[in-house]
C-alpha cells in the first residue's frame, strides 16, 4: 500500500491533521490500533487560540455548540480569590473557556472526516517505523495480519509512547512529577454553580473544579497514592479540606487516576518521520494545554505539509513547523511547571509570599491580561501561524 502521508494515531491530533489533508486533497491515511475512539472524557477545555486556529477546518462552531462558555477563571485559596481572569476581554473571536470533554471533541473531529468522504482505519497497529532516502515504511499489524505502508511521509500521532519517535531516535528529554493525580466528572451541588473555572491552592494540594457542559463538574487533584478509582467520599474529603467550603458530591460518574509527566521532544522531525501532539510534548494538566497546544500542532503541520507535497515546497520547508510549534511547547511546559509549583507550594512562609505575588498579578492589569493571554493560548499565536500564506482552503 502507497500513501504520501501515513498518520499513526487517530486521537485528537491525528484527526485533526486528517481534516486538514482532505480539505487539501492530499493523499493519506489515518490508523488507529483502537477498535473504536475512546470514550472518556480526559481533557476537559478549548482555548480561544485553538479555537480560531481550528475555525478552518470547519470544526469549531459545532465544538462551540456542543460545549459550556466560560468567562470566569479565578485562582482561590480556600475561599479567598488570588486572582480573578475575565476571558470575556479577550481580543478573540471566542473570547470564553470552552468546556467540553474530550470524547465529544473527539467525535465533532470525527464527524467532519466522514463528512469530507475520509475514513479513519481501525484495529491497523503500527508495530515497524523504517525510512531511506526515497520513503518510509511502516508495517502494521491488523485483523488480516500484517502489511507495510510505504509513504513520503509518516507522522507520529501517536500519544506519549510514540513508536515513531523511537524509531526517529528522537530524546523525550524531561521528568516525572512526584505528585499523582486524579481526574473525576461528578454531580455536585456547588457554591459557585455554572459560574467560573476554580484552581485551588491549598497545602494539601491543587484542586481544579470546572463546570461541563452537561450540568457535571471536573474536578483535577493531586492526590498521594491515587486509588484507580475514587469514591464520592474521597472527592467529597477533597473538595472540604481544599476547596471554599461547602459543596456536596451527589455522584462519581467516571474517574481516572495518573502520573503527570513533563517532557519535550528534541526535535519534531528526523527526515521522513514528523511528530506532534504529546509524542512532542507532555505537561502538567494545571492550565488545561495538553490537548490544546497538540490541536494547533496538526493545523500547522497541515499546512506546511501542503506546502511540500503539493505546492512544489522544497522538503527544508519542513522545517518551518518545527521553528514554530517547538518554542510554543517549550512555552506551555514552562506555564504549566510555574503553574504545578505555585499550587502546591507547602509551608507558611512560602505561601504567603505566594499569595502577595498573586495579588499583585490581580491588581495589576497588565499581569492579568499576560497570564490570560498565556493560558487562552493568544499569546503563542504567532507560533502558529507561516509567514507565506498556506491557509488550506475551508
Ligand atoms: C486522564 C487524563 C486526563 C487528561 N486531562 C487533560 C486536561 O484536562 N487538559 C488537557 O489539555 N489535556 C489532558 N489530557 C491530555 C490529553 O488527553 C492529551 O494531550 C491528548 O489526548 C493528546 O492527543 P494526541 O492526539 O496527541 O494523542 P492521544 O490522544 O494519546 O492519541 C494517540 C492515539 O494513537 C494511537 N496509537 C498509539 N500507538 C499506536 C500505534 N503503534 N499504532 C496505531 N495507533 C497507535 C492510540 O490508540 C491513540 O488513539 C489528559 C490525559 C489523560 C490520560
Amino acid at each position: 500500500m502507497k500513501t504520501d502521508i501515513l498518520i499513526v494515531g487517530a486521537g485528537p491530533t491525528g484527526m485533526a491533521l486528517s481534516i486538514g489533508l482532505l480539505q487539501a486533497g492530499i493523499d493519506h491515511l489515518l490508523i488507529d490500533r483502537l477498535e473504536q475512539g475512546q470514550h472518556t472524557s480526559r481533557a476537559g477545555v478549548i482555548h480561544a487560540q485553538t479555537l480560531e486556529s481550528l475555525d478552518p477546518l470547519g470544526v469549531s462552531a459545532e465544538l462551540v455548540a456542543r460545549g459550556l462558555t466560560l468567562e470566569k477563571f479565578t485562582v482561590r485559596d480556600r475561599d479567598r480569590a488570588l486572582v480573578e481572569l475575565d476571558f470575556g476581554r479577550l481580543p478573540s473571536p471566542h473570547r470564553y473557556l470552552l468546556m467540553l470533554p474530550q470524547n465529544i471533541t473527539e467525535e465533532v473531529l470525527a464527524q467532519r472526516i466522514a463528512s469530507l468522504g475520509g475514513v479513519i482505519h481501525r484495529g491497523l497497529t503500527a508495530t515497524k517505523v523504517e525510512q531511506d532516502a526515497r520513503g518510509a515504511r511502516v508495517t502494521v499489524t491488523g485483523p488480516d495480519g500484517e502489511q507495510t505502508i510505504q509513504a513520503r511521509y509518516v507522522v507520529g500521532a501517536d500519544g506519549m509512547h510514540s513508536i515513531v519517535r523511537q524509531a526517529a531516535g528522537i530524546e523525550f528529554d524531561g521528568g516525572t512529577y512526584e505528585a499523582s493525580f486524579v481526574l473525576a466528572d461528578v454531580r455536585l451541588d456547588w457554591p459557585f454553580g455554572q459560574s467560573e473555572v476554580s484552581l485551588f491552592f491549598s497545602p494539601e494540594g491543587l484542586v481544579v473544579v470546572a463546570p461541563l457542559p452537561d450540568g457535571s463538574f471536573r474536578i483535577v487533584a493531586t492526590y498521594d497514592n491515587a486509588p484507580e478509582q475514587v469514591t464520592v467520599a474521597q472527592v467529597q474529603a477533597l473538595i472540604a479540606a481544599r476547596g471554599p467550603g461547602g459543596g456536596t458530591v451527589r455522584e462519581v460518574i467516571w474517574s481516572s487516576r495518573f502520573r503527570v509527566h513533563h517532557r519535550l521532544a528534541k526535535a519534531y522531525r528526523n527526515g521522513r518521520l514528523v511528530l506532534m501532539g504529546d509524542a512532542a510534548h507532555v505537561h502538567s494538566p494545571a492550565g488545561g494545554q495538553g490537548m490544546n497546544t497538540g490541536l494547533v500542532d496538526a493545523v500547522v503541520l497541515g499546512r506546511v505539509l501542503a506546502g511540500v507535497v503539493k505546492e512544489g515546497q522544497p522538503e527544508s520547508f519542513l522545517d518551518r513547523y518545527e521553528a514554530l510549534r517547538r518554542p510554543a511547547a517549550a512555552q506551555v511546559l514552562k506555564l504549566a511547571d510555574r503553574l504545578t509549583g505555585l499550587a502546591t507550594t507547602r509551608g507558611g512562609l512560602a505561601r504567603f509570599i505566594r499569595n502577595a505575588a498573586l495579588g499583585f498579578v490581580n491588581l495589576n492589569p497588565f499581569a492579568r491580561r499576560r497570564l490570560q493571554m498565556n493560558l487562552s493560548g493568544l499569546s503563542r499565536a504567532p507560533l502558529a501561524q507561516l509567514p507565506e500564506d498556506h491557509k488550506l482552503a475551508a
